[in-house]
């Protein structure tokens, strides 16, 4: 496993490069497009790392103008993309944010927009 102080250095070599900036450290991550900051937590473990990476996805990534459960797809694959190292502990967390989406979405209303069936969005959540 890559050393931590690389992991932190790529989430600042990453946001220099796409003049992001870090907004605050916050302990749920989010992420401005037009403000161009994300908030994270404190790049401290493979978790926050691959948190990070999700929140440039949503800068960075591909499908941040369509319904939501497409937009954290796109930041998911963003981060698997452009990760140094992408560990079995930041699939485990890719896959139970994109669960845990998936799952508010069946639940909340009568028109859900679900990606279509040869969306990627089923690769990334393994199904
Ligand atoms: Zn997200």
């Amino acid at each position: 496993m890559t050393d931590l102080a690389a992991l932190r250095e790529h989430i600042e070599i990453l946001c220099a490069q796409n003049s992001i900036r870090i907004g605050r450290h916050s302990r749920g991550g989010s992420a401005s497009r037009r403000g161009r900051f994300i908030n994270i937590r404190p790049v401290k473990s493979a978790i926050t790392y691959a948190v990070a990476l999700h929140e440039l996805g949503h800068i960075l990534g591909p499908w941040q103008s369509q319904p939501r459960l497409y937009k954290e797809a796109g930041a998911w694959k963003w981060a698997t993309e452009n990760a140094i190292v992408w560990s079995a502990v930041m699939q485990k967390t890719m896959l139970k944010s994109l669960n845990s989406y998936l799952l508010w979405q069946r639940r909340r209303a009568k028109y859900v927009r679900l990606p279509e069936a040869d969306h990627e969005f089923w690769q990334l959540i393994g199904s």
